[in-house]
């Protein structure tokens, strides 16, 4: 080993003892033991004595096959001595030779040994066979089995550390190679990659092989391949390419172009702020069905959930946003994660956090009419502020010893709090410097790796400015800050006072750096606005001084800080009584945000916010607002009030929608409220428009309700226990028998409000190998219906205790989806306190105890709130 123990001591940070001894055994000869996971320290170790990687892969598909077989050519330069590790688990190998010697086969703890004898200083090459598993779920290489014609579909997905499922690997984001790929499969397959497709030569009968020219240098979880009859849609010249499966090219070609465009609009927009043009030799667009994320930034390959691009439920102005928001955050990717990706996962908000960002900038240069920072409001904070005020939250920098923790850094914290924290950056900045800042990044890092200091130098380079101490409170501490208001007005009408003030809203002691602009608002809408920094736990601001006393105040017009700004008392009154006509819809989405703030916070009735809310929002006219009320107004009825108080509420609320379903002005408003009275539904008028919808007798006007839209409505009046509901699933099922439909039947039949089913369902969570994930993930919601608390209290202990397995075998985004649902399913004191409990036997381990403390901090609320307004 080339580390001397001083060095190693210097290294611990974070990093288990047991580590060392291993590293000092290596270095005095004695034979290594293979790590358990990858260790920081052993990452950082390895990446120090290798370079130069190339990986020559070669992969024989065969349909229904439980593996695949493989052969790897990997040559790299190794510096030091001792042993080196390759990384593979789940897999076998049948040979392997260390230049061209032959080595032991033994895969230990998810590690094969390169032994010491048989590398030498300078060039190595290494030569394996191995087979790999595939299955439906639960591995590196996922089997999609497309119900509509037949057809077979494999996928890779090894993000974070997965690509060591697949083939033996560095696994780890820092030892970047160049891979060669050549793929055997059946000539009626299709195999798309990381670069373009080459030679395509024939061999045994029925089989063709796919080589495809050597990538740039990529971190091992951005190599991808995906093989099945998939159709490109349409050739359009100089437009990125767009696969599908065969089964669904005639809806992708609707969608094509629009997403090609976007697509397209988006590389030239970026390629101009980044001063970098596109960093790979092609790109493409990869539908994949039931695929476990929106999408994944493989290098010139990123492959994107079907049902994200080609909507299963009428889709709305919005959802056609949101889309276009997903494109460009995988494609953001491509520089910012894939050209310069992040040394470790500790730093996985730097590509996470910068793709979010960025995507809402190059919409806002696309659409400009758009008014995407008010979207970003609405779509990203809710889940930041969700997550910081618990004390399940963690810094936006995140310590991961070891990468089979890396899952755990996937959350609201890199997606949405670290995009809401580089706007307060950028606002700081000012945009010329912060695009400066990240271009000289990524110039000095491309084809590299680097740290967030490396990102906080460059701005402070760029800038002149010293940010050490901001980065240290926003990126290295949890927790976000509160900011209050105090202020007065004279005899004369003029403003005497205006005091600012904040507290960690964790208790902790956090003082943060703040920059905000403060709104002043008066009569027939005028207003002023005042730029305001505040560095301590107070500050008096003078320039509003003397100015004419406002109508009420805000302390976060245009969303540039990040932090929870609640009203003050007499501003509150004033944005109750006016909030309807405030034309600014930006200020508008603020206020109501900070209303609804209120009623998380237990300082605002839920009853009162709901009624407010019902009253306003058939004026409302902006579809986003709209929509995010009526999400309000749903859980403050779910969760929020009394069942007494929400039984006199919903008739109201079932016959507004059912008027708006029918005459709102505009389609998109139709189909929102559509959504609403379906998820409203509950008195027996209320479930009897939902069976005319679905009968026929009543329609959404202009609106062709698509498959979904069906099937929520028969999932509802199952969980609703309607007399009716088996006959509506009866039907559906004869409808809709296409692949999607016997997914959604079974996501229905999870919301049957009995204690057999609920039996039934969660066996086979825990213990069918065979369902798809995502049939699982799409039930959960189902199986824990809001109005199933009673029936579905049973499993929370059990999902709790699930959690560690969970965690091993599913996808990153699965163990926080299972918790939000059996969590998410409770609203009463008694459930909270079986989770406390749960908490205080330590039957987990420190990560996923703060997850749960993530997810209970809502229980926590709705049982104070229910509390406080019974
Ligand atoms: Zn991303």
């Amino acid at each position: 080993m080339r580390y001397k123990v001083a060095r190693m001591v210097t290294g611990m940070r974070g990093w288990q003892a047991g580590t060392v001894i291993l590293a000092l055994a290596c270095g005095v000869g004695v034979r290594a033991q293979a790590p358990d996971g990858i260790p920081r320290e052993f990452a950082r170790t390895r990446a120090a004595r290798i370079s130069d990687l190339r990986y020559g892969l070669r992969f024989m598909l065969t349909p229904k096959a439980a593996t695949v077989a493989g052969h790897e050519d990997l040559k790299f330069e190794v510096s030091g001595s001792g042993a080196l590790w390759l990384d593979f688990r789940e897999g076998t190998i049948a040979s392997l030779s260390v230049n061209g010697t032959a080595a032991a086969t033994k895969i230990e703890n998810g590690h094969v040994e390169l032994p010491e004898k048989a590398l030498r200083v300078g060039e190595n090459s290494v030569a394996i066979d191995f087979a790999a598993p595939v299955a439906a779920a639960g591995k590196a290489i996922t089997r999609f089995e497309d119900k509509d014609d037949g057809s077979e579909y494999l996928y890779t997905l090894f993000v974070p550390m997965d690509a060591e499922m697949a083939f033996p690997c560095f696994d780890q984001p820092d030892l970047k190679g160049r891979f060669k790929l050549s793929v055997t499969a059946p000539t009626s397959w299709t195999v798309i990659s990381n670069t373009a497709a080459g030679l395509r030569v024939g061999g045994r009968i029925g089989e063709h092989t796919t080589e495809f020219a050597e990538t740039e240098p990529i971190s091992t979880y951005l190599f991808a391949f995906a093989a099945g009859p998939f159709k490109k849609v349409h050739e359009t010249a100089g437009l990125p390419g767009l696969y599908v499966r065969a089964s669904k090219l005639a809806k992708a070609q609707s969608e094509a172009e629009e997403v090609q465009t976007v697509t397209q609009q988006g590389i030239d927009y970026l390629s101009k702020f980044f001063a970098q043009p596109f960093p790979f030799p092609k790109y493409d667009e990869v539908l994949i069905p039931g695929f476990a994320y929106g999408g994944m930034e493989h290098a010139g390959a990123t492959f994107l959930r079907e049902e994200s691009v080609l909507f299963r439920t009428a889709p709305t102005h919005s959802d056609h946003l949101n889309r276009d928001i997903l494109l460009l955050h995988e494609l953001t990717h491509q520089w910012f994660g894939d050209l310069t990706t992040m040394r470790w996962f500790d730093d996985l908000w730097l590509k996470e956090g910068f793709a979010q960002y960025m995507a809402y900038q190059a919409l806002d240069a696309i659409a400009p009419k758009e008014n995407v920072w008010k979207r970003f409001y609405l779509s990203i904070k809710p889940g930041a502020y969700g997550i910081d005020a618990t004390k399940g939250t963690t810094p936006i920098y995140q310590n991961i010893a070891n990468l089979k923790d890396a899952k755990s850094a996937y959350g609201a914290i890199v997606y949405s709090k670290a995009p809401g924290v580089i706007k307060q950056l950028a606002f700081v900045l000012g945009e010329e410097k912060f695009r400066d800042g990240l271009r000289l990044y990524l110039k000095e890092h491309a084809y590299g790796n680097a740290e967030w200091s490396d990102l906080v130098g460059a701005f402070e380079r760029v800038s002149g400015r010293k940010l050490q101490e901001w980065a240290a409170m926003w990126i290295r501490h949890r927790g976000m800050p509160q900011v209050d208001v105090q202020w007065s007005c004279d005899g004369a009408g003029k403003i005497d006072r205006f005091l600012l003030t904040q507290k960690d809203v964790l208790g902790e002691g956090g003082i943060w750096p703040i920059a905000m602009e403060v709104l002043l608002a008066y009569r027939d809408g005028k207003t002023d606005r005042i730029r305001a920094d505040l560095a301590a736990e107070r500050g008096e601001l003078k320039e509003p001084i003397g100015k004419a006393c406002p109508q009420f105040v805000f302390a976060n017009d245009r969303d540039y800080a990040y932090g929870r700004f609640l009203l003050d008392e007499r501003s509150r009154k004033t944005v109750v009584e006016q909030i309807g006509g405030i034309g600014d819809v930006f200020e508008r989405a603020l206020l109501w945000g900070s209303l609804w703030d209120g009623v998380r916070e237990a300082n605002f009735a839920p009853r009162e916010f709901v009624e407010v809310t019902l009253r306003q929002l058939p004026g409302e006219r902006d579809e986003e607002v709209a929509q995010s009320l009526i999400g309000h107004v749903t859980t403050g009825l779910h969760r929020y009030v009394s069942a007494e108080v929400r039984k006199q509420i919903v008739p109201g609320a079932e016959k507004t929608a059912a008027e708006q379903v029918e005459n709102a002005e505009e389609k998109d408003f139709r189909i929102i409220w559509f959504r609403a009275l379906r998820g409203l539904a509950e008195s027996e008028e209320g479930r009897a428009r939902l069976k005319e919808l679905l009968s026929g007798k009543l329609t959404v006007p202009g609106v062709e309700l698509r498959p979904l839209d069906r099937w929520t409505m028969v999932t509802a009046l199952i969980a609703l226990g309607d007399r009716e509901a088996g006959a509506y699933l009866a039907a559906e099922q004869k409808r809709d028998s296409t692949g999607d439909g016997l997914k959604y039947a079974y996501v229905a039949q999870a919301a049957r409000p009995d204690a057999a089913t609920k039996k039934k369902y969660f066996d086979e969570y825990l213990h069918d190998a065979a369902r798809p994930e995502d049939w699982i993930e799409s039930s959960l919601g189902a199986f824990n219906y809001w109005n199933e608390s009673e029936l579905t209290e049973p499993y929370l202990r059990p999902a709790l205790e699930a959690l560690p397995q969970m965690k091993r075998e599913r996808k990153i985004f699965f163990v926080l989806g299972w918790l939000n649902a059996f969590v998410g399913g409770q609203q009463s004191a008694g459930a909270l306190a079986e989770m406390q409990e749960f908490l205080q036997s330590g039957a987990v381990d420190q990560d996923l105890q703060l997850k749960i403390l993530e997810v209970m901090d809502e229980l926590e609320r709705t049982v104070k709130i229910r509390q406080r307004y019974p």
